[in-house]
């Protein structure tokens, strides 16, 4: 409920439009005849645009829709304004029958073009989520009134209707102003593009979508690692298909495993798999693991945090793989370490996430992908350069990777210095010696 909702003292009148307009409009199957007003209720602006009986029995078509340049106009795949109007206009030519009504002045959710703009410079250029954004700008995320919508329906005469949308707001609002409504589902197929916000949509504004949220497949995986700080866990789901035979592959693993190899080794063949896969992180992913995500078809990693370092994120972007930040209702309890990129070394990175240390190998272009010489896992490069530094000296070690090591994984605490020093000591040298 919010202050639209209420019943007004006044019931809003609709002034005397401008028009008709009679006009054949090109939707489907050639021209069908529309009439179209214009109503200015003090500076906002809506058209109506109709075509058949108003008052028949039946109840009327009715979409709703807010203006949004980006998606109507422009064909923005980040929204879904576009394939709404397109399938509501489209069905109402092939009936022959259906109401348009268009809050021209509406863009972003009741804030205008102008905040429209902003959102998305805010989003692309500082990363901040939704939440952050609307903060920023000082508004609700649905600055939207439907008063008009009621003062243009009594207008024309039109007292029941079949409401194409899954937004409950506006079914409430039209049952709460004494309309009949029926309603009958509106949904864009779900896609990396429009992802975000439609599952914005569903978890802030109660849309009815029957997809589930970043958050409904986080949660679940998040439960498995509580309480386990060393613990991460992975998924990867096809975005739209449905939790009933859940995620496609889920792993975890703890302390010295892989967990971006174990959900390679966990997911069915890609061959006759359909669409982009989005993996699901209990954890912030390393710059290694992120070549084995996109190589698995994804397109998308989700972590429940709000915040994901640049580097990070710029690197997902260099393997074609958007990083989403998703800490909405799913934050953590309380902190969890997180793998920090400590040293970028020549030919191995070094990374800390509470006492655990790992060097991971990397190859002459900095990327991950490059093999470490030597054919015995034991005794590599790596290896050689880590026990170089006498710190290994009776420090158990696990090295993954094989036949090439790829990366040495120990406890800092084992070799009986504080981590920071061990750390440091580590990232003290530029590379690992040359393989001989
Ligand atoms: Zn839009």
């Amino acid at each position: 409920m919010t202050v639209h909702d209420r019943t007004p003292a006044t019931v809003l009148q609709a002034p005397a439009p401008d028009g008709p307009a009679h006009l054949p409009l090109r939707w489907e199957n050639g021209e069908t005849p529309f009439v179209l007003w214009h109503f200015d209720f003090g500076g906002e602006r809506w058209v109506a645009a109709h075509t058949g009986d108003l008052t028949a029995d039946e109840p009327m078509p009715l979409r709703i829709e807010s203006a949004c340049v980006f998606g109507h106009v422009l064909r923005s795949a980040q929204c879904d304004c576009g394939y709404q109007l397109e399938e509501a206009m489209k069905s109402f030519a092939r009936n022959g029958r259906g109401l348009l009504l268009y809050g021209v002045d509406q863009d972003a959710r009741g804030l205008g073009i102008a905040a429209h703009f902003a959102i998305y410079a805010m989003r692309q250029q500082e990363n901040l989520d939704t939440d952050a954004v609307y903060e920023r700008l000082d508004a609700p995320v649905d600055a939207r009134s439907y008063e008009p919508v009621a003062a243009i329906l009594r207008h024309l005469g039109v007292g029941a209707v079949r409401l194409l949308s899954n937004n409950p707001r506006r079914e409430a609002f039209l049952r709460s102003r004494g309309f009949t409504v029926e309603t009958e589902p509106l949904e864009a197929p779900l896609d990396l593009h429009n992802m975000s916000t439609l599952m914005l949509e569903k978890e802030d504004l109660g849309y009815r979508w029957s997809f589930e949220t970043h958050a409904d497949w986080l949660e679940p995986l998040q439960e498995k690692v509580e309480g386990s700080p060393d613990r991460s866990a992975a998924c990867a789901v096809v975005p739209g298909k449905g939790t009933a035979d859940g995620p496609l592959a889920q792993v975890s693993c703890g302390p010295g495993e892989e967990l971006a190899h174990h959900l390679a080794d966990a997911l069915p063949s890609a061959a006759g798999r359909e669409g982009t896969l989005v993996v699901y992180l209990t954890d912030l992913p390393r710059a290694d693991e992120l070549p084995v995500y996109a190589r698995l078809g994804a397109g998308a990693v989700v972590v429940p945090f709000a915040e994901v370092p640049p580097a990070l994120r710029a690197a997902a972007r260099d393997h074609g793989l958007r990083l989403v930040d998703w800490q909405r209702r799913n934050a953590y309890r309380t902190d969890r370490p997180q793998w920090r990129l400590i040293h970028r070394g020549a030919t191995a990175d070094v990374y800390v996430r509470g006492d655990r240390i790992r060097c991971v190998a990397v190859g002459p272009g900095g990327d991950h992908t490059a093999a470490v010489p030597g054919s015995d896992p034991r005794d590599t490069a790596l290896e050689r350069w880590v026990r170089s530094h006498a710190l290994l000296d009776g420090v158990r070690t696990e090295a993954g990777g094989s036949p090439a090591v790829r990366w040495i994984e120990f406890d800092a605490t084992d070799t009986g210095r504080p981590t920071a020093d061990v750390a440091e000591a580590l990232s003290a040298t530029a590379s690992p010696p040359a393989a001989s």
